[in-house]
């Protein structure tokens, strides 16, 4: 009697629960890609911090968040202070086949009255033409080390990939993503808010799954490049980040799931 009721209680459990949609059942497989690496500094805090390694601490943190908050699987393009090359990580991507990539970077200004002035938080998707100066500064600084030789070959691809751009599924998401992720950043952090930019970032190019590129703040900044390099803020960053990241895969999971009445699972044998 004892069993047949534990069986009961167990079936009434399982005819309780929402019946899940596999997309909600499958781990999210996330791409992050921390800037730069080896001997490839990127920018740099008037106290000598560099881009790379705010790039990938920050990285680190937010794998960490992705795998602990959301059971997300996550996949780092680089892990160690080495140098890759832009096209090896779409490659790498590409391989991967993942639901979102995350390229993590840090701006900054040229000149000594900007790098005093300018600070704050831009997320990217990508886009032909630049939304802005800022947004073309942006692209052209995190475009600077690809690869010369390839530039008539990549501009040609590159504008073929473009003309589909705005007729893919995964570019209307990659714009979700941005938003998502950006209003998170902003509220959080209480930074500058610099905006959702678009632009031709050559990492961004080819990403077959929703990709955006956040940069995390001015590092050229006497304050915000402080700010970079500490441990609670850049958990605080990598949060955020997570924060949106759960936002966006609980909006896509509800626009993808199966439509009409919901029938539980058959019983396995
Ligand atoms: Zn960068």
């Amino acid at each position: 009697m004892k069993l047949r009721l534990t069986a009961l209680v167990g079936l009434l459990v399982v005819l309780c629960l929402p019946a899940p949609s596999s997309a909600a059942e499958r781990p999210a497989r996330i791409v992050v890609d921390p800037g730069h690496g080896g001997a490839v500094g990127g920018a740099q805090s008037p106290t000598g911090l560099l881009e790379k390694d705010v790039s990938l601490q920050v990285a680190r943190r937010l794998r960490t968040l992705l795998e602990k908050e959301l059971g997300a699987q996550v996949l780092m393009t680089r892990d160690e202070d080495v140098a890759l090359p832009l096209p090896e990580r779409v490659e790498f991507a590409n391989k991967q086949r993942p639901d979102l990539f995350l390229s993590i970077h840090c701006n900054a200004m040229p000149t000594k009255r900007t790098r005093a002035r300018v600070q704050g938080i831009e997320t990217y998707f990508l886009s032909a033409n630049a939304s802005n100066a800022t947004a073309r500064a942006a692209a052209d600084r995190e475009n600077a080390e690809a690869p010369v030789a390839r530039g008539a070959q990549g501009d040609s691809t590159l504008a073929f990939i473009l003309q589909d751009l705005a007729r893919t599924e995964a570019h209307q998401d990659s714009s979700r993503l941005a938003y998502a992720i950006h209003q998170k950043l902003i509220a959080s952090t209480g930074g500058s808010d610099r905006g959702v930019l678009q632009a031709p970032f050559y990492v961004l190019n080819g990403v077959e799954a929703p990709a955006v590129l956040i940069e995390v703040g001015y590092i050229s900044h006497p304050e915000e490049g402080g700010r970079l390099g500490r441990a609670d803020y850049q958990e605080r960053l990598a949060t955020a980040i997570t924060e949106g990241v759960r936002g966006f895969l609980a909006e896509i999971r509800k626009r993808d799931a199966p439509k009409g009445p919901r029938v539980a699972a058959p019983a396995t044998p």
